[in-house]
């Protein structure tokens, strides 16, 4: 079973990712909690370079370097990991490069995606999970948390809103592999609805 979490900056994607590891482990699953950028060596160095020169890598650049670490992570962790009948818990993966890379930094969706398909070899989850949150609310988060993302002022909120569309197209376009969840809610609440959809599929 393989399960991505996806959503804007602060929309709580690692704490539900947390949450659902430890639903898992307690109904008794092995789980592989990974994460893109950086689920590998070779990934946390991609990372780096893209965090690093944020803004200034070309748009085609950064599909690329983002398309170069999901073609090696999948390789070498998610594919043996959905072998050994693990379940994967992810922090994006493709629908984060069709929405940043393609709606983001203004690239064509579905050449994004084909770049994804073809680093992948077409692996797609089972269930993906969209944490929904207007970028206004997701600014006072990071700003709250004090985070390291310089973006935040750098960029306009457009680019965010460029973002939330597109995940939002997305979700809507394959309703069966995708559950949106209000990312404002209690994050008991988010939870719950995920390990109630999750549930069935194990
Ligand atoms: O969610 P995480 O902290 O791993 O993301 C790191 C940063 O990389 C985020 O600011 C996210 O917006 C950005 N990112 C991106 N394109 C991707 C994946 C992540 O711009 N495909």
């Amino acid at each position: 079973l393989f399960v991505t979490l996806e959503g804007g900056d602060g929309s709580g994607k690692s704490t539900q990712a947390s949450l659902l590891e430890q639903w898992l482990a307690e109904h008794g699953r092995a789980v592989l909690r990974t994460r893109e950028p950086g689920g590998t060596p070779v990934g946390v160095e991609v990372r780096e370079i893209v965090l690093h020169h944020r803004g200034d890598v070309a748009p085609r650049a950064e599909a690329l370097l983002y398309a170069a670490d999901r073609a090696h992570h999948v390789a070498t962790v998610v594919r043996p990991a959905i072998a050994r009948g693990d379940v994967v818990v992810q922090d994006r993966y493709v629908d984060s490069s069709v929405a940043y890379q393609g709606a983001g930094r203004v690239l064509d969706a579905r050449e994004v995606r084909a770049l994804s398909d073809w680093a992948t070899e077409g692996l797609m989850p089972d269930l993906t999970v969209l944490l929904d949150l207007p970028w206004d609310v997701a600014q006072g988060r990071l700003q709250d948390a004090r985070t390291r993302y310089d973006r935040l002022e750098a960029e306009a909120g457009e680019f965010h809103a460029r973002v939330r569309d597109a995940y939002l197209g997305l979700a809507a376009a394959e309703p069966e592999r995708f559950l949106v969840v209000d990312a404002t809610l209690p994050v008991d609440e988010i939870a719950a609805r995920i390990s109630e959809r999750v549930e069935p599929l194990l």
